[in-house]
């Protein structure tokens, strides 16, 4: 198997009052043009694992590694470039004040990727055309769209620099129901398009079967099964994978795997 783009080994994270830690060693192996989805119900340490492996929080103990080195000792700004994130709320994650071409351009101007203005102007085009919008709408501020076309130009900002990884965190449960399906279109368009390899956190199962081939299932801090995403949520082999799956009123039949 090819080595891991992004890895964490042994990641534990304890918050400073709290009697058990919210991560508790925690190994997870993101590979190239292996879509990762990670899945478990509120509290069960999602988030804290992605902002780990996003390098903007620090494990109590383990490590992350980027491109097989700590990320300690990696090159911040192919890390910054390459590992991209969405956020669930593109309301919050766009700054109202800056135009779209600003927000999305940005990306390119911290990490100087993308050539002189001319060239990031031509990338920012071109990534806004990637995500269903208009080159034009880059003079325009996000007030003036809807939440899923917000969300859109979240993903146009991620892709602006090219990365190789999307981690995105439950990137369609803000959304209205009619437009999540647009969105997670999108996203699997762009993984088979570019290449992007994607990690996803969400409690929807059927968007996580539809877009990773691995998944991964936590409570409580640990990882209770992972494999093959046909695998494990066709067989479950722990009880609390099966009582999440139970837990969905009713599954989508065109995904791929039984119901
Ligand atoms: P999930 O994303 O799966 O809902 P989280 O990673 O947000 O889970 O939370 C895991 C556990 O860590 C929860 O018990 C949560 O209350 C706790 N937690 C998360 N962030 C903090 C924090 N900043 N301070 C204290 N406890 C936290």
């Amino acid at each position: 198997m090819n080595e891991p783009i992004l890895e964490g080994r042994q990641l534990t994270r304890r918050y400073p009052g709290r009697p058990h830690p919210a991560l508790d060693g925690v190994d997870i192996a993101v590979r190239a043009g292996a879509g990762l989805g990670i899945v478990g119900e509120s509290g069960a340490g999602k988030s804290t694992l992605l902002r780990l492996l996003l390098g903007v929080d620090r494990p109590s103990s383990g490590e992350v590694r980027f491109a097989g080195a700590p990320l300690a000792r990696a090159d911040g700004r192919e890390f910054r470039r390459h590992v991209q994130v969405v956020f669930q709320d593109p309301r919050s994650s766009l700054n109202p004040r800056m135009s779209v071409a600003a927000i999305v351009g940005e990306p390119l101007r911290s990490l100087r990727v993308g050539g002189g203005r001319t060239e990031r102007a031509e990338r920012v085009a071109e990534v806004l055309t990637a995500v269903g919008l208009r080159p034009e709408d880059g003079r325009r501020y996000p007030h003036e769209f809807s939440g899923g076309q917000r969300q859109r130009i979240a993903i146009a900002r991620a892709l602006a620099p090219s990365p190789r990884l999307l981690l995105a965190d439950e990137p369609v449960s803000a959304l209205d129901v009619s437009v999540r399906l647009q969105i997670v279109e999108l996203l699997q368009e762009l993984v088979e398009r570019l290449g992007l390899t994607l990690v996803l956190v969400s409690h929807d199962l059927a968007i996580v079967s539809q877009l990773c081939a691995e998944v991964m299932v936590m409570r409580h801090g640990r990882v209770v099964e992972s494999g093959p995403t046909a695998t494990v949520l066709t067989e479950p082999a722990d009880a609390y994978t099966r009582d999440l799956l139970a837990a969905i009123p009713q599954l989508p039949q065109n995904l791929g795997w039984a119901s």
